[in-house]
């Protein structure tokens, strides 16, 4: 059984998750976990692919499943709001993510695929990675100061795709860390990237060990968008965040923060 059994990351159905809700609890009960915390991707107008189009039916299908699961795990309902994407009222958390560059009127995926992110290289930035770069982190801090998220997702998802290296690409993400300094939200150590075989963790190594030691604060996660990916990696992670210099985690319980010292 892993240690941190709560994973407030997932996606069914109802954005871009392969399986449905009550599937997602039924193998996290299995699992043994004791939270879990549905994040469905908030509407976002200009781009419908991947977006939850009906909240008010992810809103009942929770409270159908909270009924029938309720006494077996926690459930709570959250969202991933995209810095472009709409709000819903009455949550249990909110994960902040930036997915979108935009320049004029024209929104930018840089994570959809290779392409998007080629795409919005040379059609927004005329290939300039570190100016992609630059307005990404800008977008994420500014969307952080405004929404003060309980967590900060995925913080360096332009990674995906843009496999960046460097100094100037070190400098522009510490210097998007140093602007967040006094957020009280939770960066979150997001797996999405390793079930789907293609890198470590977000954020990179770099930016985990300089915001540990600038007192950053940490949850993990699997970003979850099938049953599998729930709880995957969740040991090994662990042990490796230690040797970054991370000694505590927080998982949510229920609505409080709780913390797990890693020793
Ligand atoms: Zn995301
Ligand atoms: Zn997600």
């Amino acid at each position: 059984m892993p240690l941190i059994k709560s994973n407030i990351h997932t996606h069914t159905e109802f954005c871009d998750g392969r399986n449905s809700m009550e599937q997602m609890v039924q193998v996290a009960i299995k699992k043994g976990f004791e939270t879990i915390g549905f994040s469905p991707h908030s509407f976002t107008k200009f781009d419908l692919r991947y977006c939850c189009k009906d909240f008010n039916a992810f809103r009942q299908e929770f409270m159908r499943i909270k009924t029938i699961y309720g006494d077996k795990i926690k459930l709570l309902m959250g969202i991933e709001l995209d810095a472009y994407g709409e709000l819903p009222k009455n949550l249990d958390y909110i994960i902040a993510s930036v997915h979108y560059v935009k320049k004029g009127d024209n929104y930018y995926s840089v994570d959809s695929s290779k392409l998007h992110f080629e795409n919005a290289l040379i059609n927004g930035f005329c290939g300039d990675k570190l100016k992609l770069a630059e307005c990404y982190f800008d977008t994420l801090v500014k969307a952080v100061r405004t929404i003060k998220p309980d967590v900060i997702g995925h913080f360096d998802l332009l990674d995906l795709y843009g496999k960046y290296e460097g100094e100037q690409y070190k400098q522009i993400a510490l210097t998007a860390v140093e602007r967040l300094k006094e957020t009280n939200s939770l960066v979150e150590i997001n797996l999405g990237r390793c079930f789907k075989r293609m890198g470590g963790a977000y954020p990179a190594d770099f930016i985990v060990q300089y915001m540990a030691r600038h007192g950053f604060d940490f949850i993990l996660s699997n970003d979850a968008h099938c049953t599998d990916a729930l709880g995957y990696m969740f040991d090994e992670e662990v042990e490796r965040l230690k040797t970054l210099g991370v000694n505590r985690l927080f998982y949510f319980d229920g609505t409080d923060k709780k913390q797990i010292e890693l020793i």
